[in-house]
């Protein structure tokens, strides 16, 4: 398949570096939990949509354990005088989370309020344990802790699109993650 890439954005991630990256931490996370999961757990999968969709497709497909799915899908906008998001939930969660080993997939991690207010939400849950998977931890602008368990690419900074990532909602589709050029 010939590789599309529009004008206006540099290739960054391969559509092969990001497979066989997302395999490397299906594998690392199906040892991690094999360890913990008692006999009869499963993993409860969390994916922030829109942007993880397509990563969790990929992530979830190269974790050899039981686990089931579910999406949540919160729009945050940031509060300029403080370090932290308003978020507002537009698609809450459907399964319980009390007692589930929890493991929330997105697809970047950049200031981290969203992820931030997203973990404490699930921490007052009670999960039995929480972890965090991203794709891509852009990590320059950082404005809060955030623990990340597991990151595929580190990048320091750009707006990155493709694998799920948007711009005003195009180019969620290409199957590499590119760079959007500076005008
Ligand atoms: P934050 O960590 O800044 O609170 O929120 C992260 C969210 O901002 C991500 O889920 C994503 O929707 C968006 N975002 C951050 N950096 C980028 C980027 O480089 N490209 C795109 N398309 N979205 C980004
Ligand atoms: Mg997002």
């Amino acid at each position: 398949m010939s590789s599309y890439s529009p004008p206006g954005l540099a290739p960054l991630f391969s559509p092969k570096a990001l497979a066989d990256r997302v395999l490397q931490m299906g594998d690392q996370i199906a040892k991690d939990y094999g360890a913990v999961l008692e006999p009869r757990e499963s993993l409860l999968v969390i994916g922030v949509l829109n942007g993880a969709f397509i990563f969790m497709a990929d992530l979830v497909r190269a974790i050899n354990l039981p686990l089931e799915i579910d999406f949540i899908r919160l729009s945050s906008y940031q509060d300029q005088t403080e370090s932290s998001a308003h978020v507002v939930m537009l698609k809450s969660l459907e399964m319980e989370v009390k007692n589930r080993h929890v493991l929330v997939v997105e697809d970047i991690a950049d200031y981290g309020l969203t992820l931030a207010w997203l973990l404490d939400f699930l921490r007052q849950k009670g999960p039995k344990s929480l972890k965090l998977a991203v794709a891509i931890n852009k990590n320059e602008r950082r404005k809060v802790n955030l623990a990340i368990d597991y990151v595929g690419f580190e990048v320091q900074e750009g707006f990155l699109v493709g694998y799920g990532l948007d711009y005003a909602q195009n180019y969620r589709h290409l199957p590499g993650v590119h760079k959007l050029k500076a005008n």
